[in-house]
């Protein structure tokens, strides 16, 4: 896992093939979920469902505490289905068991991202939305999260046609995390699926980036700084995709100096790829969680407690130079970026 070129970097690509490997069966359509009883996660989580293998998470809509809204998926998820904000703040959660970064504020324990089939079951999409189906309550948003779902991008076609069998499609918003690590979807979606996932009507996926600049980002995730870049390249790629795009911007790194220039060079990076682009970001503030309190290093949390709010204010600051007020009121999605 260690690249030791960079003693301190993920080798990315290596993990995540291997990952990959585990977390897929294709000739079965089966992707691995990890099961969250008895994970260091419970304790955060107020309703495991799905025997163990799904969640669900009450997302706030009240302005987190010297944050505000962090939007998504709750905006684009009432907007797309016409339901209240409320309503489409209560999301069905499934978790990939496995990813190839490892962020020190990662809510998900480290031994459910690892693709222990111990702590983990395979399952087809179909038979996902039967265990779903079988719950008294079924949220309006589903969210396929993880551990990266990107590693085996074939999920969220599957996921699509599965929802679709069961007649789920029209009522439910179907929500994809992605940390823009990694290519695979290119390399191994057909053009059928990019058309499913273009012409599926209830659907959004989000890119996180993981830091601000290539040292918050190797602080933040573990991987080589400039995998900055790379997130960068496919978020790029994504967006000449035509799918509905959104971001999170994580704020929290170690090095808080001249922060107004390294926000000026990620809104111009930014709007290279589209000048709309930043009014799709929503800053993710960093929160402690169970199991991060217990593997949180001091640096970890003043960046937690202190950077992060530098940061924001720094991003801010940079957005209202180049967007008038009128347009950084604009809800994210009705922000054109195609
Ligand atoms: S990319 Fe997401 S799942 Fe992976 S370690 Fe970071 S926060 Fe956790």
């Amino acid at each position: 896992m260690i690249n030791s070129a960079n003693a301190k970097s993920i080798d990315v690509d290596e993990f995540g093939l291997r990952l990959r490997s585990i977390l897929l069966k294709k000739d079965e359509s089966a992707i691995l979920i990890s099961n969250l009883i008895d994970s260091d996660q419970a304790s955060d989580i107020h309703n495991i469902n799905c025997d163990g293998y799904g969640r669900i998470w009450h997302k706030s809509i009240l302005p987190e505490e010297n944050w505000g809204e962090i939007v998504l998926p709750y905006y684009p998820a009432a907007w797309k289905l016409g339901i209240s904000r409320e309503e489409a703040s209560t999301i069905q959660v499934f978790q990939s068991a496995g990813c190839n970064y490892r962020c020190w504020f990662c809510f998900v324990d480290y031994r459910l991202l690892v693709a222990d089939i111990k702590k983990a079951k395979y399952f087809t999409c179909d038979s996902l939305v039967s265990s779903l189906k079988k719950e008294a309550f079924i949220p309006k948003v589903i969210r396929l999260s993880g551990g990266q779902p990107d590693l085996t991008p074939e999920w969220t076609p599957w996921m699509m046609k599965a929802l679709i069998n069961a007649n789920l499609h029209e009522t439910t918003y179907l929500w994809l995390d992605d940390n823009l690590s990694n290519d695979y979807a290119w390399r191994v979606l057909r053009d059928e699926d990019w058309d499913l996932m273009r012409s599926y009507k209830n659907f959004g996926r989000v890119g996180c980036l993981k830091g601000f600049d290539p040292s918050s980002f190797h602080f933040n995730t573990k991987a080589p700084p400039e995998h900055f870049y790379r997130q960068l390249e496919i978020l790029k790629r994504l967006l000449e995709t035509r799918l509905d795009l959104y971001l999170y911007l994580v704020l929290t790194s170690n090095n808080i100096s001249a922060l107004a220039e390294k926000m000026e060079r990620l809104l111009d990076s930014l709007q290279e790829i589209h000048l709309n682009l930043p009014l799709r970001v929503s800053p993710l503030k960093i929160k402690p969680y169970s199991p991060t309190v217990y593997r949180m290093k001091s640096s970890e949390e003043f960046a937690m407690e202190n950077n992060q709010y530098c940061a924001l204010t720094a991003w801010r600051e940079a957005l209202r130079k180049r967007f008038s007020p009128q347009e950084l009121r604009l809800p994210c999605y009705e922000v054109k970026i195609h």
